[in-house]
């Protein structure tokens, strides 16, 4: 490629550092532009005061600011970017468009339908690799295909990365930063928030690029005990880059790069491991998902879509008390009460709140998959549906259906003093650690003693977990009989 003008488009990668398409643009073009879309066949659907949208605005104040610091600026545009990306293309006269492969299916038929109206103007559009270690065909089983278990799957991707270290590679923006377009005398300023119709604010966790460094930096310190300290909702055990893989405002390459160090020579003890084995996950649900379209609507097995949910008046009730932290499941309650105050939940109570909806509620995943869509600030749609099918039991290398979450042994194990209860749900702060867990099982003058009486601070238990569980077996019974029984394998430790 030899180019005279071309657009690099920002989308869920917005870092000037360790860029594939920036990379690419810079090194084949003469002059290269940069740009981001609020694009508004996503944002319509999402509520004015979406607290992602303030993250979005915070890292592109960051992206631009660094683009400039190369000598180069960030256009923003609003509207369809469908519309906006061949239309500007046209602007800067650019004979191609550089952007990083997003493998959700709506992203696709975007990008499908951006590359036919640039070609109808002379311009290509050309994407990269930039969000996975490993994409699409590239792990695939000695018989050429896909997998479907991660175990096996982590195995194949490690060994792949053994034979190509050369993947870890960064794609460096300095050093050919000289072809940035010019920032124009005239050039506005980002748009705020309220001028395309959403609330400013403070973004809910650290944002841009300084955000993801100073977030990973504080975690390194720690990582050699992830291990253990992940699985426990009180301590602040994990990394939190979630929103900022999820928006590229870090690069997979560098997290991984540094863990590898860190397991090869040693200072990252276990933790270093496990948590590269987190990373490979989310390699490893983008592939399912790439390949796998249908699980966006549907179980990855198509035999377990016979499995029927509830979805009457009393299910309605379940799923709205489930929603607003009312179901009188202590860790149930304070984990909703973590996404919809924050915008964040761990990943051990995602996993318990996915069981209870759809194990001891008896409704569809879909439901909850959609809930944590709104709610979450790193909601990926590949993370996400991997893990609420993986709970559900559902399909692709799921939980057994015969292993059912208890949500109160659960909680005695992963919040035994109950200290991640007493922060969500003060009204429970004064129960000691025994009772903390099930309060319906104390004895009611116990509980008053403590300030609280069940029905007026605090809800009754909405469903009994030993009928649910034998519902929740017989619900499954339709499968038992196309799918064998054998044991899934996966992160399924905390089941009955
Ligand atoms: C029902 C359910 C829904 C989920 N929805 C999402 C989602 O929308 N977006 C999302 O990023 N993760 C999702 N996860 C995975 C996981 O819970 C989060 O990635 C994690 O809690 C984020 O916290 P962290 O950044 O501190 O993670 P860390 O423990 O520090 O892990 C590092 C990174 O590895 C990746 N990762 C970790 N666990 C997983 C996993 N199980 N699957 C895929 N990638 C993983 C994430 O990118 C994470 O940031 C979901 C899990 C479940 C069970």
């Amino acid at each position: 490629m030899n180019l005279s003008n071309s657009l690099v488009w920002f989308r869920r990668d917005l870092r000037a550092f360790d860029h594939a398409a920036l990379h690419q643009a810079l090194s084949n073009s003469r002059q290269v532009f940069c740009a981001f879309v609020y694009d508004t066949d996503i944002l319509d659907g999402l509520p004015r005061d979406d607290r992602r949208m303030r993250f979005i605005h915070a890292s592109l104040a960051s992206l631009d600011a660094e683009l400039r610091r190369l000598g180069g600026y960030l256009i923003v545009r609003h509207g369809s970017a469908r519309e906006e990306i061949p239309r500007l293309a046209r602007e800067v006269q650019a004979g191609a468009v550089f952007a990083n492969s997003d493998y959700e299916p709506a992203a696709r038929t975007r990008d499908d339908a951006v590359a036919e109206a640039l070609a109808a103007q002379g311009a290509e559009l050309h994407l990269f690799k930039d969000q996975v270690i490993f994409e699409k065909d590239e792990v695939l089983t000695k018989v050429g295909q896909p997998y479907s278990v991660f175990t096996p799957y982590k195995n194949a991707w490690l060994k792949l990365l053994g034979e190509r270290p050369d993947t870890l590679a960064a794609y460096p923006v300095d050093a050919a930063a000289h072809a940035l377009a010019k920032p124009p005398k005239t050039h506005d300023a980002l748009p705020a928030l309220e001028a395309i119709g959403f609330t400013s604010g403070d973004p809910p966790l650290p944002a841009g690029m300084e955000g993801a460094e100073e977030l990973f930096e504080a975690f390194l310190e720690d990582i050699a005990d992830y291990g253990r300290a992940r699985d426990f909702p009180s301590e602040d055990g994990t990394s939190r880059l979630s929103a900022h893989l999820r928006f590229g405002t870090t690069s997979v390459r560098h997290l991984v790069r540094t863990a590898q160090q860190l397991i090869q020579s040693g200072a990252g003890g276990k933790g270093a491991s496990v948590w590269l084995s987190e990373l490979i996950w989310r390699d490893f649900y983008a592939m399912i998902l790439y390949r796998h379209p249908h699980v966006v609507e549907r179980s990855f097995k198509p035999a377990f879509d016979a499995v029927g949910w509830d979805d009457d008046q009393d299910a309605d009730a379940l799923f709205a008390a489930w929603c607003a932290g009312r179901t009188g499941y202590p860790l149930v309650d304070a984990a909703m009460l973590q996404l919809n105050t924050t915008g964040f939940m761990h990943n051990r109570l995602r996993m318990v709140t996915a069981s209870f909806l759809t194990k001891d509620l008896g409704i569809a995943w879909q439901r909850g998959e959609r809930y944590f869509a709104l709610k979450l600030n790193d909601y990926d749609l590949a993370s996400n549906n991997g893990g609420w099918q993986w709970a559900a039991s559902t399909g692709c290398d799921a939980q057994p259906w015969f292993r059912i979450f208890n949500p109160v042994t659960q909680s005695e194990r992963f919040d035994a003093r109950g200290e991640f209860i007493r922060r969500f749900l003060p009204q429970l702060a004064r129960l000691d650690a025994k009772q903390i867990h099930a309060p319906w099982k104390v004895a009611p003058e116990a509980l008053a003693a403590r300030g609280v009486v069940l029905g007026k601070d605090y809800p009754q238990p909405v469903v009994d977990h030993d009928a649910a569980r034998k519902r929740t077996l017989e619900r499954f019974a339709v499968v038992k009989k196309v799918v064998p029984v054998a044991e899934g394998d996966g992160d399924g430790d905390g089941e009955d």
